[in-house]
């Protein structure tokens, strides 16, 4: 396969998970109409969701999930020092996702509350990037799988990939969708990156900014409208925080 008469690279790539519930990894594995095509276009030696292959050479290494663990701390270093690219695939990686809460409990209670007298082994959420360095993040709670698939071919022909610049409310309108804030709801699309096609808001829910901030976006004036509108300091801290990508804010 060429395009433009240029011939792709064939890329190894291996999949990972951490702290995460691995729905992004599912995410790849589901999209059955382009599953075949993306398997091959890429070699893909290790991805536990789909094949028993361990392979341990790759180029491109996909991490999907957060850091909570020290013997995630090791592994994760361990494919960083492998892999030419790593990628961090979705909120949990990206930012610490909905894991990041716990970093606001005292977590020697909560785990005495929750597992008694056989205590597990936890530290306070760290995104991939607090950890090793990372090349790419695509964010998204879950991912899109269309937008791996184009971040991929990129990848392929070495083409840097620009991930959308305007927020959520722009994709929101292009589906007609009444505004949530008009029907009394709290709704981060106005600060939070498009590129997911505004899936919520056209269900009825909220934006709750799975994909972090949107470039340029002004998070104290969205706050003085929220308030406006009247949505408490609570409420609006506890949307902001909720997947980690407005952590500076909330
Ligand atoms: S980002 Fe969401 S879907 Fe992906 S692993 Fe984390 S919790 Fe699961
Ligand atoms: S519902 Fe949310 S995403 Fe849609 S226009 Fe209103 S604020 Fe923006
Ligand atoms: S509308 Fe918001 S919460 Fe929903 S998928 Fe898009 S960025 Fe994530």
């Amino acid at each position: 396969m060429k395009y433009l008469g240029i011939e792709p690279k064939r890329l190894r790539f291996a999949v990972f998970e951490f702290t995460g519930c691995e729905g992004c990894e599912l995410q790849l594995a589901n999209k059955e109409e382009t599953l075949l095509a993306f398997l091959g276009a890429v070699d893909v030696v290790e991805f536990r969701e789909v094949s028993s292959a361990r392979n341990g050479a790759y180029d491109v290494a996909l991490v999907d999930g957060a850091i909570s663990r020290t013997d995630e701390v090791e592994r994760l270093r361990e494919i960083r020092a492998r892999a030419k690219v790593l990628v961090a695939l979705g909120s949990c990686a990206c930012f610490g996702g909905v894991n990041r809460m716990k970093n606001a409990c005292d977590l020697d209670q909560a785990n005495r509350e929750v597992y008694g007298d056989h205590p597990k082994e936890t530290l306070p959420t760290r995104a991939i990037h607090e950890v090793v360095p990372v090349d790419l993040k695509i964010p998204g709670c879950p991912v899109s799988k269309a937008e791996v698939e184009r971040i991929v071919q990129h990848l392929l022909f070495e083409v840097p990939y620009q991930f959308p610049v305007y927020p959520v409310c722009l994709e929101c309108k292009q589906h007609f969708t009444v505004c949530l804030f008009d029907k009394g709801q709290l709704c981060l699309g106005p600060i939070t990156r498009g590129g997911c096609d505004a899936p919520c808001p056209a269900g009825g829910l909220g934006c709750w900014g799975c994909r972090g901030k949107a470039a340029d976006a002004n998070i104290d004036e969205f706050r003085s409208i929220a308030r406006e509108r009247a949505h408490g300091e609570r409420e609006i801290a506890e949307r902001l925080g909720f997947f980690g990508g407005f952590e500076e804010h909330s």
